[in-house]
């Protein structure tokens, strides 16, 4: 854990949901590209926003391939411990993902010991709020969470999780999995998910 500063007091976790809550790797994103003809660098869901015309055939494909990774998911390492541990800490959690939410109902039905019911709430792509990295989201879950949006610590393995923390003024922490991987100014950088109880914990027994 690499703080950069000490947060003021973390009330809420927001988490992303696929790489975080699931191991990662499961999405064949190459062949949602590939099938819609996105090219590498350009957001899928911005790509499928901007396509003139009908875009019930663009989403029909993402639905398809999300479906297909939901049923193999998996709980990412320490992920079902940590929701688990803060849920007997009290702190409200949600799910704030660009995935839709049969697909991540779906993927819980893999999870032996959570499911949506851990979840105080939980904002997917089939709700009418602008998906990440745009902070209505956060703005949204604080007032479902009642917590200010300061103290919402968001915990994602991309770069738009930590964007959309840092566009709406809460915390961040980036989530490497143990990859090389970066990311601009998170407030954490994590390679676990068991890691997060450390921020979370610590700073409450702190107030
Ligand atoms: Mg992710």
């Amino acid at each position: 854990m690499r703080p950069d500063h000490q947060p003021a007091c973390v009330a809420a976790v927001v988490f992303d949901f696929d790489g975080t809550l699931t191991r990662p790797g499961e999405i064949d994103f190459a062949g949602i590209r590939r099938e819609l003809g996105c090219p590498v660098g350009t957001p899928i869901l911005e790509y499928v926003h901007n396509l003139p015309g009908d875009r019930a055939d663009p989403e029909s494909v993402l639905d398809r391939y999300e479906m297909e990774a939901a049923e193999r998911a998996e709980p990412n390492v320490g992920a079902e411990d940590l929701v688990l541990a803060l849920v007997e800490h009290g702190l409200p959690l949600a799910i704030l993902t660009r995935n839709m939410r049969r697909a991540v109902v779906r993927s819980l039905e893999n999870f032996p010991r959570l499911g949506p019911e851990h979840f105080v709430a939980m904002i997917a792509r089939d709700d009418d709020i602008r998906p990440k990295p745009d902070p209505e989201g956060i703005f949204r879950l604080a007032s479902m969470l009642r917590v200010s949006v300061p103290s919402i610590l968001c915990v994602g393995d991309y770069d738009f999780d930590v964007e959309i923390a840092r566009r709406a003024g809460c915390l961040s922490a980036f989530l490497t999995n143990g990859q090389a991987m970066t990311t601009t100014h998170p407030d954490y950088t994590i390679d676990r998910l068991d890691e997060v109880l450390a921020i979370v914990v610590g700073d409450a027994w702190n107030h």
